[in-house]
């Protein structure tokens, strides 16, 4: 285990984000030594104690833990060019990327002696330094362990498993979450406002849903996990008959309705395919493969 504020640390990347990751560091006086393509953006933080590595090679030769935070992975390729850090360096990236991205990028440092973490961050910059940054982790336990605490000085930090290219699934899959929970929040506020009532009164009530089904998840989950879906609550083709509805309510109320019509195709197909009589999250089915070309 690290040192919660002695262990050097280098940032590599110093954009919004880049930049709010090395200041958390300086802040919880932790050495640290950045680097960025455009030098001028690191002054800042130089005149907060930073040490300004004049090359990239310099930058992961300074501290045992590096945080790489760059635009996208063929910046992360070209920071990390033919080196990905000397033996014993813990290489964090940063950042967003695929799944596909993190464990390529992680076949390449592996070898190379470094050990490699994949990450994605779940905030805002201003965030970061509080228990308010999310913070993904991948890669081996070992190497999340031994700076588990000069991370935590980022934030809410949290490894998920071995394979590097599970924080960047959760991410998506929690954006899938957010934008999902937004866009039908959206199709309602659209519908109620066609009869007059704004998006302030109705969203009290939306809230109260989104987390009355929220709710459902946990047991819900048991029931894909187990592969069983019985109709204790309300068939699937029930479900179906209420989204006729609100099909038929956005195209009478003439606003977007393919949100809707791509709600009641899913829970069609799976119908069609005999789970009429069976829970709602027997859709898994349909969300578990390709869909229509
Ligand atoms: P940004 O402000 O645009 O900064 C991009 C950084 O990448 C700069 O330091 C830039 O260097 C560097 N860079 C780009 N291409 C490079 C290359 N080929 N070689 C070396 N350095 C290169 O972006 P950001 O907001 O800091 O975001 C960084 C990462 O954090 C992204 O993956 C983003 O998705 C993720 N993230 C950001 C937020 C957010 O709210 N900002 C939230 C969550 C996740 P120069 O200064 O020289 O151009």
């Amino acid at each position: 285990m690290d040192n919660a504020s002695s262990t050097p640390v280098a940032v590599i990347g110093l954009g919004l984000m880049g930049r709010a990751l090395a200041g958390a560091f300086l802040d919880a006086g932790h050495p640290t030594t950045v680097w960025n393509r455009t030098a001028a953006k690191a002054d800042r933080l130089v005149a907060r104690g930073a040490t300004l590595a004049p090359t990239v090679e310099d930058a992961f030769r300074a501290a045992p833990l590096a945080i790489v935070c760059v635009t996208d992975h063929d910046a992360v390729r070209d920071v990390l060019g033919a080196g990905g850090g000397p033996d014993g360096t813990t290489v964090v990236n940063l950042t967003s990327g695929s799944s596909a991205q993190a464990r390529g990028t992680a076949r390449r440092v592996d070898p190379r002696g470094a050990r490699y973490l994949d990450g994605a961050i779940m905030a805002v910059p201003p965030a970061v330094g509080t228990p308010d940054a999310l913070i993904l982790l991948s890669g081996p336990r070992s190497a999340f362990e031994a700076h588990e605490s000069t991370l935590g000085v980022l934030g809410a930090v949290t490894h998920l498993g071995a394979d590097p290219g599970l924080a960047s699934l959760y991410d998506v899959g929690g954006l899938a979450m957010m934008w999902g929970v937004l866009n039908a929040w959206l199709q309602g506020t659209a519908l109620l406002r066609t009869a007059g009532v704004d998006a302030a009164t109705f969203a009290p009530f939306a809230r109260h849903l989104a987390v009355t089904v929220a709710d459902w998840l946990p047991g819900y989950a048991e029931l894909v996990d187990r592969g069983s879906f019985p109709a204790e609550v309300s068939a699937l083709e029930t479900d179906a008959r209420a989204m006729a509805h609100l099909v038929e309510e956005s195209e009478a109320a003439g606003i977007n309705a393919e949100l809707p019509r791509l709600m009641k195709d899913l829970a069609d197909r799976a119908i069609a395919a005999g789970h009429g009589g069976e829970q709602y999250p027997v859709l898994i089915g349909e969300f578990g493969r390709p869909g229509p070309a």
